[in-house]
């Protein structure tokens, strides 16, 4: 199957990870053997059927924003209802205590992030290289950050600073 017109994969590698290659007896979650990370697929000539047909849904920046938008407006966008709102509700309300700051909903992150004398909470996905789609229900606010620091320590600490030190703090 051909790439998407105008979409490129860059560094990411994260089907790399995310599929199971039956080819290899390889399962979802680990990384491929034949996986250099940062340098792509080193059979790529010979690569698998499963590995050539794989298209993820390469979701841009304003793509993103809209997911969180859509969540933030109790699942509906332009008017449309599009996920139940029950859903958005149940799935941004906590069900696992992973630390002290942080909860984990049903697919979103939560806790709250603090700038200056302020706390902001939050729901927000977390992704490999520091990458975060934060909404922040008080402020109706969306961010996306995106980030290529994969598997680098600091790498959600870097993007947390950005996010409380030069986007929030900027919220009157
Ligand atoms: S197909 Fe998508 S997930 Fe796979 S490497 Fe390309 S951008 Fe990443
Ligand atoms: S064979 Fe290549 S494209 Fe397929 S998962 Fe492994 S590294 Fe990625």
């Amino acid at each position: 199957m051909a790439a998407a017109p105008g979409k490129s994969c860059g560094a990411c590698t994260m089907c790399c990870s995310a599929l199971e290659i039956a080819h290899f007896s390889k399962p979802a979650g680990p990384l491929c053997a034949n996986c250099r990370l940062g340098g792509g697929c080193t059979i790529y000539a010979e690569r698998p059927a499963v590995c050539r047909d794989f298209e993820c849904e390469w979701l841009t920046s304003r793509d993103l924003l809209k997911i969180a938008q859509l969540y933030l407006d109790g699942g509906e966008w332009e008017g449309k209802l599009i996920v139940s709102e029950a859903w958005v509700h149940t799935s941004t309300r906590p069900h696992a205590r992973i630390d002290e700051a942080t909860e984990y909903g049903y697919l979103w992150w939560l806790k709250s992030f603090k700038s200056g004398e302020k706390s902001y909470p939050a729901f927000f996905m977390s992704g490999n290289g520091g990458n975060k789609v934060v909404a922040i229900p008080a402020l109706d606010m969306t961010i996306v950050i995106t980030s290529t620091n994969y598997n680098a320590r600091g790498m959600h600490e870097q993007t947390e600073k950005i996010l409380t030190d030069y986007v929030l703090a900027t919220v009157e």
